[in-house]
């Protein structure tokens, strides 16, 4: 029996992604399982009290409490470092505690961070709201200028934190260019990758030194469970973020991660497939709407510098409308297959009107900013046939007079 092959290097790092995907982080218990089981324990037993001491020393290799080690947590983590190409990974309870950890876990009262404006709204709170609050000064820029990250930068300055593609603007950051500038300066960059996922966009490649997720996204694929993770070099990992994370908590479940196991089992299938769904779909619009952010078509101002980050562009882009909310909420209310929902990277088609749900918490003139109006909606296109999905979007933008 095979026990721990997905866990040796040795043998792993041979493995090319589509097999890491299925094999990655596998460690079999006693009974030689095929599929990862799911350790529901919140701790351990030891055979004696030494065996406690010295693993409480750090003496002794072995588990001590959920909160700090678990085996499916942990067969999750190898699987996602394994796929990133990163030398560790931690997942958390969501994408937000993720984003939450990685920062505050390296920022303290008079450091500052360059963020790019186009965010996830809850990342925007982070930046715009957590991190005054402590002192720790935030310059927010527009990520689509890589320059603008070199005149933002001071001496104080310790992180660079965004997106690309960005939610829900689709705006590209030139990796490359933004992560050199952080390299040269002995700034950490973290990339937020959800909407790209390593199967189709590597960050660390470019030079980024941390990628943070939100797994409950593409790599579940399914719309199930929560999830988060960060990934980074084993010294990051283990003497920055693990010390914050292990202390306050924010710990993925054993369940949770099983299920983004099984999800990762498929990711590189689903995403690519639901890209090129969404090429159809985005093609299709293209005549129909006044406007349409879509990294993979031509139309998309940074389409060359997206394709040359990204093997595909992804499931997810936006469109505006000239009518304003009523417009877009006609349209949206006016759907027969596509629901309405503020999710993304699920298998189903899903529709959200940015300014009025996941934005909605952000004032308007931040919106504005971001490019981010009344007219704009963001699809996630899924893995039904996408001729059903465009005939949905026909049949509900013939009632809005489109
Ligand atoms: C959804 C999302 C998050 C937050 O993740 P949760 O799992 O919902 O906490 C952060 N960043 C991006 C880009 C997202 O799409």
């Amino acid at each position: 029996m095979k026990r721990r092959t997905g866990q040796d290097p040795s043998i792993t790092q041979s493995w090319r992604p589509a097999t890491r995907a299925i094999r990655g982080g596998t460690a079999r218990s006693e009974f030689g399982e095929t599929s990862e089981a799911i350790f529901l324990t919140s701790g351990y037993a030891y055979d004696c009290a030494g065996d406690a001491a010295a693993r409480f020393a750090g003496e002794q290799v072995g588990m001590t409490y959920s909160r700090l080690q678990n085996p499916t947590v942990e067969m999750l983590e190898q699987r996602i470092a394994l796929l990133e190409g990163a030398e560790a990974c931690r997942t958390m309870a969501s994408g937000m505690a993720a984003m939450t950890a990685v920062l505050l876990c390296q920022l303290q009262t008079g450091d500052h961070v360059v963020a790019g404006r186009a965010a996830f709204g809850s990342c925007r709170w982070l930046t715009d709201t957590l991190l005054p609050k402590f002192g720790i000064g935030v310059t927010i820029v527009d990520a689509r200028d890589a320059q603008a990250f070199e005149d933002a930068a001071r001496p104080e300055t310790k992180v660079f934190f965004f997106e690309t593609p960005a939610n829900p603007t689709m705006d590209i950051v030139d990796l490359k260019a933004v992560c050199a500038i952080a390299r040269e300066r002995g700034i950490t960059s973290v990339v937020d990758n959800a909407f790209a996922t390593p199967a189709l966009q590597r960050p660390m490649e470019f030079g980024a030194d941390v990628t943070a997720y939100s797994a409950t996204k593409m790599m579940d694929g399914q719309g199930r469970v929560l999830a988060g993770a960060v990934c980074g070099t084993k010294d990051f990992i283990d003497n920055t973020l693990l010390p914050f994370t292990r202390n306050t908590g924010p710990t993925l479940s054993a369940f949770n991660a099983w299920v983004v196991l099984k999800g990762l089992e498929t990711l590189d299938l689903r995403i690519r497939r639901q890209s090129e769904n969404a090429l159809q779909v985005g093609r299709f619009l293209e005549g129909r709407v006044p406007r349409i952010l879509h990294p993979g078509l031509a139309s998309h101002p940074q389409h060359a510098l997206a394709m040359a980050q990204m093997d595909a562009a992804g499931a997810i882009f936006a469109v505006h409308l000239d009518g304003g909310r009523e417009q877009a909420h006609g349209l949206l209310d006016a759907l027969e297959l596509i629901d309405i929902s503020n999710n993304i990277g699920d298998s189903r088609s899903l529709m959200t009107h940015p300014a009025s749900t996941t934005h909605a918490g952000v004032s308007e003139e931040v919106r504005r900013e971001m490019g981010i109006d009344e007219g704009m909606l963001r699809i996630n296109v899924g893995l039904e046939d996408p001729a059903d999905v465009i005939a949905d979007l026909d049949q509900a933008l013939g009632k809005v007079g489109l």
